[in-house]
């Protein structure tokens, strides 16, 4: 399994090379499973700075469309303290506005992943309610002091009796929500990483940050290998799309080392007869015709086969022929300019937002009084580069992903 987190984009912080996702050339090309499926990725998608002309296709092309909330705001206490009003219209506003943007159906967004994984018991209640069917926000703890080889990863599992093996310091589900899946958020190590050295161990979603491909590769392979050699749970890498584009230690002018060594490592694992990448709901889909007694499961070649997906509707544009939009997104000080993609022919008058997923009513754009048009623009980019930052912040800040 491999996950992308928050924006889906082709444009200058956070696309999938080589600058055409709508295929994901780079990261999919000559990549396919034993029965000619190409691997297939899961993307929690956030509103802001979405281009839902990518997110359409995605779904086309057979990934999973998982939601990530509407506003992804900071501090963090905004998710972390939520109540179900509050989880309600960020969860499900965000659906609605997916399908709204693009042709997904509602039904088919079936998982969800807390901005900052700041989860709470409501949360759980909130998803259950409203059918969801699987929820990736639980963080495996960094072990702390123990000794010999780091863990290996371990399975999903459904939350009927609560949450399993969760940092102390996390609001992890206690109560029963039959039904539902975890797919907890299994941390990957260095190379050679042992628990008994201090505990150097990579960031959950951003991992090797600056290192070349080589260490990539080495790194996934080796947190792969304990999995693969040990207990055969599905092994996921868990990812910001951001990762992929980070050239902040390599100076790379094009494809980032951290591209280069995950495709690498994918291609290492297309060689194996008995490895599958596919969508976190498919595993969960595998993992259910698995039996107790014997531990065997359905024939990956037949589940997954092309002829057993249920048809998806051909997205209906491309990047190079969507619809760009400019709506504003009411602030104390007025409407902030909100730029995104759709394939869509038109755009609403306003950014879609909670409470307003089709975006009805005025100004058309952005709009501030006493403010010219750049200036509104100029402002709406600070408030982004200061959210970005935040962003970032909690991004390195050891065990918290986002
Ligand atoms: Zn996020």
């Amino acid at each position: 399994m491999v996950s992308w987190d928050d924006s889906v984009e082709c444009g200058t912080t956070a696309c999938l090379p080589p600058n055409n996702p709508a295929d994901l050339d780079y990261l999919v090309k000559g990549l396919k499973n034993k029965n000619d499926l190409d691997y297939k990725y899961t993307f929690f998608v956030r509103h802001e700075y979405t281009d839902y002309s990518v997110v359409e296709n995605y779904f086309a092309a057979g990934h999973d469309i998982a939601s990530h909330t509407v506003s992804h705001r900071t501090p963090v206490d905004y998710f972390q303290d939520a109540n179900k009003t509050r989880w309600e219209q960020e969860i499900l506003d965000q659906n609605k506005i997916i399908n709204l943007q693009t042709t997904i159906p509602v039904e088919t967004i079936t998982g969800f992943r807390a901005p900052y994984l700041a989860m709470n018991e409501v949360l759980y209640e909130v998803l259950h309610e409203n059918n969801f069917t699987w929820e990736s926000s639980v963080p495996i703890p960094f072990p702390q002091d123990c000794t010999g080889e780091c863990m290996e990863q371990i399975w999903p599992y459904t939350l009927d009796f609560g949450a399993g093996e969760c940092d102390p310091t996390e609001k992890c589900p206690k109560e029963s929500y039959p039904g539902l899946w975890e797919v907890p958020l299994n941390p990957v190590y260095k190379t050679g990483y042992k628990c008994d050295q201090h505990c150097d161990i990579e960031g959950l979603m951003a991992p090797y940050p600056g290192e070349q491909a080589a260490t990539v590769v080495e790194g996934l392979e080796y947190n792969f290998n304990k999995n693969y050699n040990g207990n055969r749970a599905p092994f996921g890498i868990y990812l910001h799309t951001s990762w992929l584009s980070d050239k902040s230690k390599t100076n790379d002018t094009d494809t980032t080392q951290h591209a280069i060594g995950l495709r690498n490592f994918l291609e290492g694992l297309a060689a194996k007869e008995d490895v599958w990448v596919v969508t976190i709901p498919q595993v969960i889909e595998w993992m259910k015709t698995v039996d107790p007694a014997t531990g065997d499961g359905a024939d990956p070649a037949t589940l997954f086969a092309p002829a057993h997906l249920p048809e998806r509707q051909p997205a209906r544009c491309d990047v190079t022929n969507n619809t760009a939009c400019k709506g504003g997104l009411k602030k104390d000080w007025g409407y902030a300019c909100q730029y995104w993609k759709t394939c869509n022919a038109e755009c609403p008058q306003l950014f879609p937002w909670i409470g307003n997923v089709d975006g009805k009513g005025t100004p058309k754009g952005c709009f501030s009084e006493g403010l010219t048009e750049e200036q509104v623009d100029r402002r709406a980019e600070d408030d982004a580069k200061e959210e970005a930052a935040e962003h970032v912040a909690f991004s390195r800040g050891g065990s918290q992903g986002n």
